[in-house]
């Protein structure tokens, strides 16, 4: 442990969306979701590289798993929970908020939530849109998770992106119905504009040193806790390339998968992690 480069305070949350390679919003347009049950899966190995990962470096994360996946692999749900992480909700269907009506959508969370508390044993108070899919077309979203019995939602990046980001969002965790908590993914602010600062492909294409910088700017000017998050993909390279996706895609997707594991490495030694409800004083479950 590099225990004199870490910070001692705050602790940062770290977070897992847990889908496989080919449930990617960005990869969508060329898979057909009837295909989903013959390739080949990756997610339990990736998961549990993580697993054993995040043991050796004494971090805990909250795991917002599909419904999808934890039916497919409730062996899997268990290991989080026996290893002391949280079990949160990324929806059963890897469907994007903005694209289901709201009937859609309080089916798809309550399926989530059904079959994560069934195979986990404990109550799921999290959740975190597809693709940061909650903005100003669907406000309604957080009523849903209100309704449904969740108590914080982490589905905006405060970010300019082509396929996601509300860059005029609140940066930090807020109320934003009572008794429903938003906590937005880490940006740093610079020249005017939010830079991401919270993982997920910025963390693959940028150097390292950004995001520690990012992070630690965060934690000591804004004095507020981080919240990163990363897929098990990311940790494989070795993963089945999908044919037909633009160059952009390809780029996105591919780029630096051989490096995230040695620099998620890093990243756990440098901050102290722990599980969203922790860090943000949800009670735990
Ligand atoms: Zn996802």
């Amino acid at each position: 442990m590099n225990a004199p480069e870490r910070l001692p305070t705050p602790m940062n949350a770290l977070s897992v969306d847990v889908e496989d390679y080919f449930q990617v919003s960005a990869l969508a347009p060329v898979i057909d979701r009837a295909s989903w049950e013959q390739r080949e899966c990756r997610v339990v190995r990736n998961v549990e590289r993580l697993l054993d990962l995040f043991a050796h470096r004494g971090a805990h994360a909250t795991f917002f798993t599909l419904g999808w996946v934890a039916e497919r692999y409730p062996a899997l749900v268990k290991r989080i929970v026996a290893d002391g992480h949280e079990l949160a909700s990324h929806g059963y269907a890897h469907l994007r908020a903005s694209e289901q009506s709201r009937a859609e959508f309080e089916q798809d969370v309550r399926r989530a939530k059904a079959v994560l508390e069934d195979l986990g044993g404990r109550r799921v108070q999290g959740y975190r849109a597809p693709s940061f899919s909650i903005g100003e077309s669907n406000p309604w979203a957080f009523d849903v998770l209100l309704d449904a019995g969740y108590r914080y939602s982490s589905s905006v990046y405060p970010v300019r992106h082509d396929h996601y980001g509300s860059p005029d969002s609140p940066r930090f965790a807020h109320d934003v119905r009572p008794g429903l908590l938003e906590i937005p993914l880490t940006t740093t602010r610079m020249l005017g504009r939010n830079l991401p600062a919270g993982g997920g492909g910025y963390f693959r294409l940028a150097p390292y040193r950004l995001s520690r910088w990012a992070i630690r700017r965060v934690n000591t000017i804004d004095r507020q806790p981080a919240i990163f998050y990363m897929h098990p993909w990311e940790i494989d390279p070795d993963q089945p390339r999908i044919a037909g996706t633009d160059l952009k895609t390809r780029f996105r997707h591919y780029i630096n998968l051989d490096k995230t594991e040695p620099r998620l490495d890093r990243l756990l030694r440098d901050f102290c992690w722990g599980r969203v409800d922790e860090v943000f004083g949800l009670p735990a479950t």
